[in-house]
């Protein structure tokens, strides 16, 4: 069969490698010519490095740094408030929980796809689609056809609308991040922050400063060479419409939300060249994420807070469940046939998703009455067993940690391909594996 991918991001470069794998022909349209790196680092947890680690995913080139702890910090104290170890994590879930560039990890993707065989267009925008067709036309204003669309083009595409019916726009939640990556070395020339680093654990490593109301996460990547460095603060006017990764800030706004931090804190910013701030926001889930000719993955069907690092991890887990629902030698680009596969395809990753999506809005700053809310809003997706509150709150406790990393997306697919004649799971399904099991308290 013929797929197009409609973005180039993880969703969109994870799905091309996974089609390819499936044995279709697949053609990726990406609007950027990816000339601007973007700073930042990215956690993937082990039920997403288990699918990178399937594909030959080259780890040595990418250098992930491998987490073993997580510590919260009193900003101007240096008091250790909280700590948890990740040491376990690996021999527990069998994969790695490491941090990645995010140039890294997309540049290790992309080749992974070209490798397998995937095209991939840059500088070609998709400015309209036609689900029922199977038709996109591009800003050159040429149209293109394929059996099935992957529409992978993040959080704010335009075509969510078009395919669920439903009027479910992002919406900003208040908060914004100052983001920067620091050399290592550089921070280290400060002498408490040789005490803070030297000889500990990678991890995060986070600064609260409830005086003003800041979180200053801080976690190592490329190899422990840079510090990825992200403050999140209440969104301030000139930066309710910084939507885009690379909005620019400055050195003395970041100074000036961290005043009342500990001097080793205050360095950290001053060893970066640039600040970028980006203003956060989310989305509740779709009900309906196909139509026609066309499918949506990653952030464009469940984009989420980065509470528990699980954004890209889901665009990953999509990708593989398109690999075995995908098969090549089990599906034709017949209608009927491709209705009832997108349909088995929803009825195992939206309740996956939709609830990821749902937990990771849950905030440990929330109140009881929204957890049952959100328990409620879960619910609408998924009967299964659903981690203990406000235990569960807690972004990196055991039962989180069950629920994300035990998800093997590749085994729970292939269960769901028996009943790939019916194209419906059966009545009562919960996931197939160990991850429900694990939720019993
Ligand atoms: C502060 C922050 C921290 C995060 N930390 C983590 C983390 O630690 N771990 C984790 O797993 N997740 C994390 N996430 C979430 C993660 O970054 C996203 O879930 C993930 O990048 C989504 O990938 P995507 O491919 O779906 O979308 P995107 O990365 O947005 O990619 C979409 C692609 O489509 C292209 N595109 C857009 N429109 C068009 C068009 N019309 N035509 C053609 N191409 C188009 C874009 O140029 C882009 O390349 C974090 C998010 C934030 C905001």
């Amino acid at each position: 069969m013929n797929f197009g991918i409609v973005g180039a991001g993880i969703a969109g470069l994870g799905a091309a490698i996974a089609l390819r794998r499936a044995g279709h022909h697949v053609e990726v349209y990406e609007k950027s010519t990816f000339k601007r790196e973007i700073g930042a680092a990215i956690l993937l947890t082990p039920n997403a490095n288990r699918i990178l680690r399937r594909w030959g995913f080259d780890f040595d080139k990418a250098r992930p740094v491998d987490f073993k702890q997580y510590r919260l910090l009193n900003a101007t104290s240096l008091e250790i408030l909280d700590r948890d170890g990740f040491e376990d994590v690996e021999e527990r879930f069998g994969a790695r929980m490491c941090a990645y560039h995010r140039v890294d990890l997309h540049s290790g993707l992309r080749e992974l796809a070209e490798k397998a065989g995937a095209t991939i267009n840059l500088g070609a925008e998709v400015v309209d689609v036609k689900p029922e067709d199977g038709v996109v036309t591009l800003a050159t204003v040429q149209t293109v056809q394929k059996d099935l669309w992957v529409l992978a083009d993040g959080s704010r595409c335009p075509f969510l609308e078009t395919i669920s019916g439903e009027d479910n726009p992002t919406k900003k939640i208040g908060k914004s991040v100052y983001r920067w990556l620091a050399p290592m070395d550089k921070v280290l020339e400060h002498p408490d922050a040789k005490k803070l680093w030297n000889g500990q654990g990678a991890g995060f490593c986070t600064f609260s400063e409830p005086k003003a109301g800041i979180t200053m996460v801080t976690y190592p990547c490329r190899g422990g060479t840079l510090l990825n460095c992200a403050v999140f603060h209440d969104t301030r006017v000139e930066e309710i419409n910084a939507m885009d990764w690379n909005a620019d800030s400055s050195h003395e706004r970041v100074l000036q939300m961290l005043e009342n931090c500990h001097e080793v804190v205050k360095h950290i910013p001053h060893t970066a060249e640039q600040m970028k701030v980006y203003t956060v926001t989310q989305r509740p889930p779709s009900k309906r994420i196909w139509r026609g000719r066309m499918l949506c993955v990653g952030d464009v069907v469940h984009h989420m807070l980065p509470t528990h690092a699980q954004g890209g991890c889901s665009a990953l887990e999509d990708a593989a469940a398109l690999e075995i629902l995908f098969d090549a030698s089990t599906i034709s680009p017949n209608a009927g046939d491709l209705a009832k596969r997108l349909e088995l395809y929803t009825q195992l990753r939206l309740p996956r998703s939709a609830t990821t999506q749902i937990l990771s809005s849950t905030n440990p700053w929330l109140t009881m009455e929204q957890v049952a809310k959100k328990t409620e809003e879960i619910r609408q997706f998924y009967e299964g067993n659903l981690v203990d509150w406000p235990k569960g709150l807690e972004p990196w406790s055991a039962p989180i940690r069950e629920f994300f990393y035990g998800y093997d997306a590749v085994g729970e697919a292939e269960e769901a391909m028996k009943y790939r004649d019916g194209g419906r799971l059966p009545e009562g399904w919960k996931w197939f594996g160990e991850v429900d099991k694990a939720m019993e308290v």
